[in-house]
């Protein structure tokens, strides 16, 4: 069944690359007509993405870059093939890019035995080979203007980024949204949990109207208070 990207503010569509929302990837158009995309889903739906693309008519040639917000395997699984595929070139935060282009797992923070299971269990991913290293405070071209947010201790070099121009966060995940609630990912799954809860919250600081996650749907009423108080919470507990 195709996949219908969903515009989310003007010029912004989220594409929800494996089920209505589990994997989020985002086509952001740019002044020049040309898109730039963040995320690729997994490697074997990386071909969604593409075709998403093609039903709002944005050719693959018309792809100008590609943003990782980081190294694990749902979000840089399709990236190798999109990039075959439309000749863009790949953007990822120098704390991740290793582990991209090497297509092994970003550390996780488990210790004793459980952890020594799970790193072993996702110890490889797709690599991608990476043109572009992001760095904190970057202001890149892209929808208007994109402030890029570095929020490591999901993985070392994980990144959000913010569209100032649509008023449009996407958390990456720094924050996750699965079945409408906000949630900080699995310890089990972090580089280091404490780090994401701090880093966490810059995004409660900074300004837009919406809230976009990698996993879940959108938050388009009272975004950052939901997601302030959230981060509150969770530095209480
Ligand atoms: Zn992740
Ligand atoms: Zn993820």
């Amino acid at each position: 069944m195709p996949i219908l990207p969903v515009e989310i503010a003007k010029g912004l569509w989220r594409v929800p690359t494996l089920g209505r929302d589990l994997i989020n990837s985002y086509i952001i158009e740019n002044d020049d007509s040309t898109v730039s995309l963040v995320d690729c889903g997994l490697k074997s739906t990386s071909k969604r993405l593409l075709s998403a693309m093609s039903s709002i008519d944005k050719s693959p040639g018309s792809v100008r870059e590609i943003l990782i917000t980081h190294a694990h395997f749902d979000h840089l699984g399709g990236a190798s093939r999109v990039r075959s595929a439309t000749g863009a070139k790949t953007h990822i935060h120098a704390h991740d890019r290793t582990y991209a282009q090497s297509g092994k797992n970003p550390p996780i923070s488990v210790p004793g035995p459980l952890g020594k299971v799970l790193a072993l269990a996702g110890s490889r991913i797709p690599s991608c080979q990476i043109d572009v290293e992001l760095a904190d405070g970057d202001r890149l071209d892209i929808g208007g203007g994109l402030q890029v947010l570095h929020t490591p201790g999901h993985s070392p070099g994980h990144c959000s980024f913010l569209l100032e121009k649509s008023g449009v966060l996407i958390t990456g995940d720094a924050i996750m949204n699965f079945r409408d609630k906000l949630s900080y990912a699995f310890s089990a799954f972090c580089y280091d949990p404490d780090m994401c809860k701090d880093t966490a919250t810059r995004l409660g600081e900074c300004d837009y109207d919406v809230a976009a996650f990698t996993h879940g749907p959108p938050i388009f009423d009272r975004a950052r208070e939901s997601l302030r108080n959230f981060i509150q919470k969770g530095r209480i507990s």
